[in-house]
């Protein structure tokens, strides 16, 4: 599965100028391979390409496309394997973690395989007896798409999949840390028969992946462009699609708040935290970032996440028994050793880990008597740490939780049932957790609001985004 061309128009090649970067493992720094290094030429042949494959693509029937996707998955599914090796490897998180990826990854191909055959129009009621009236949906066109490194498999397929499915083509430019997953998935398109030029993936550096992102956001034949990354890639690229009003959906930063109630089942509050946070070494838009812990329960439940902390295994993610991998890369880890520091100094306590150890490793980190004036509570971390404030009353942790700019996931916990929804609703988030601390799935809507972005994706809802509402006026005569 390990490809070294990228894919255009149902072709494996290189790039146009012959370039080529180098792919390298997190956890022990050594190179794994290359890849093409595209550029504008490249992105503008995908482009062509999409736009060749986009009339007969649409015209199948949703059910047609279903079956083709259904190739997709089943080979998907029989290289699940090597797809979670491959993710791994260029990313580091665990391996089973990784298998989780994959599961959580094909789930969207076979959700939307099956949505494609529920895409349904409404005849509507008219108000003039000498008219009949309808909605009909049809895909949007060529779509864009641009994804992170954290989820190198499901951040592609939780896109490409309902594109595909509403009848659209699609380039999509993965990002430079992490380009081996999105190839095999690609190779797997391309050994499923989806029709060349229907699925299109170029990789690239990150300046050139700057310049694709130009050629993508700038070409009026693009109609969609899909974003996953952070805060402010997602407002440069929206502004590029100003230019020629493009339809965006962006899946930004997120900061999720994580607040614990003196009623809450404390063993449940603990797994869920580690849960919530540890995930892929605390790198996901939907981690917690700030934990808010009522002060009657505020001792037991640091002792106990202090305890647990200490104790998960951090290490090479193909090596046995390690529930925590590296980071991406030296910036990341800088970044989570100066939100570290930022805190101590102003005066939060380090009661578990607090150092970073050889390579891109990171000790799983807990922090108490954090305050709202440090780095660590308006930024995301992106690394394992948790970050702890105490807090009295049910106001005041809705008021801390409630950020200014980010609104993508929040957790609470509390038995009171009560409680449970007059907080779900006072959350300015697109996503709750209530008692729950694992709440990504295919079937819900997944996306945030205020500056964690724009649209859902996943669920009965991420397929709108592909889809075109027509209406038709009939007269009688
Ligand atoms: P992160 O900080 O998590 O790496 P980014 O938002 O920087 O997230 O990157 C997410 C994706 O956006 C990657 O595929 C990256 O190559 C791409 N990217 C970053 N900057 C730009 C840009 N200016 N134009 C187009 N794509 C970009």
């Amino acid at each position: 599965m390990l490809q070294q061309h990228y894919l255009c128009g149902g072709r494996r090649q290189d790039a146009v100028s012959g370039a080529v970067f180098a792919v390298n493992d997190p956890a022990t720094g050594a190179q794994i391979t290359s890849v093409p290094n595209a550029g504008e030429p490249d992105a503008v042949a995908a482009i062509d390409a999409a736009e060749q494959a986009l009339p007969s693509w649409r015209a199948l029937t949703g059910k047609e496309r279903a079956r083709t996707m259904r190739r997709w998955y089943n080979l998907l599914c029989e290289h699940a394997d090597d797809l979670a090796v491959l993710i791994s490897a260029e990313e580091g998180k665990p391996l089973a973690e990784a298998h989780g990826e994959v599961d959580y990854g094909l789930s969207f191909v076979e959700w939307f395989a099956e949505e494609a055959k529920r895409v349904d129009g409404n005849v509507l009621q008219s108000p003039q007896s000498d008219k009949r009236l309808l909605a009909l949906k049809q895909p949007i066109g060529i779509c864009a798409s641009i994804t992170p490194w954290n989820f190198p498999m499901a951040m592609i397929t939780r896109k490409v999949a309902p594109a595909l499915a509403a009848g659209c083509t699609i380039v999509v430019k993965p990002a430079e840390q992490t380009p081996l997953t999105a190839l095999a998935i690609g190779e797997l398109a391309l050994r499923a028969e989806i029709p060349g030029g229907v699925l299109n993936i170029l990789t690239a550096d990150a300046a050139n992946s700057v310049t694709i992102g130009k050629v993508l956001t700038s070409d009026p034949r693009v109609a969609h462009l899909s974003f996953t990354g952070s805060t402010e890639v997602g407002r440069i690229l929206m502004r590029q699609c100003a230019s020629t009003i493009k339809k965006v959906a962006l899946e930004l930063g997120g900061h999720a708040p994580f607040i614990v109630f003196d009623d809450a089942d404390l063993d449940k509050a603990v797994e869920g935290a580690l849960t919530a946070k540890y995930r892929n070494a605390g790198q996901a838009c939907i981690a917690p970032n700030r934990f808010y812990v009522q002060a009657g329960i505020h001792d037991r439940f640091v002792a106990r996440i202090a305890e647990r902390s200490a104790a998960l295994r951090v290490g090479n993610g193909f090596d046995r028994g390690i529930n925590v991998g590296p980071l991406i890369d030296t910036h990341a880890v800088a970044k989570v050793r100066q939100h570290v520091d930022d805190a101590t100094r102003q005066g939060a306590q380090v009661v578990a880990g607090g150092c970073a150890g050889e390579g891109n490793f990171f000790q799983p980190t807990v922090l108490t008597g954090v305050t709202r004036e440090m780095v660590i509570s308006r930024e995301e971390t992106f690394g394992p740490v948790i970050a702890v404030a105490r807090f009295e009353t049910e106001a005041e942790a809705l008021a801390l939780a409630n950020h200014r700019e980010y609104g993508l996931a929040a957790y609470l916990y509390t038995r009171d049932l009560a409680r449970a929804w007059r907080v779900a609703e006072g959350l300015e988030f697109g996503m709750v957790g209530i008692n729950a601390g694992a709440i990504s799935n295919e079937v819900a809507p997944f996306g945030g609001v205020k500056q964690s972005g724009l649209g859902r994706e996943g669920s009965k809802y991420g397929i709108d985004e592909y889809l075109e509402v027509k209406y038709l006026c009939v007269g009688l005569q």
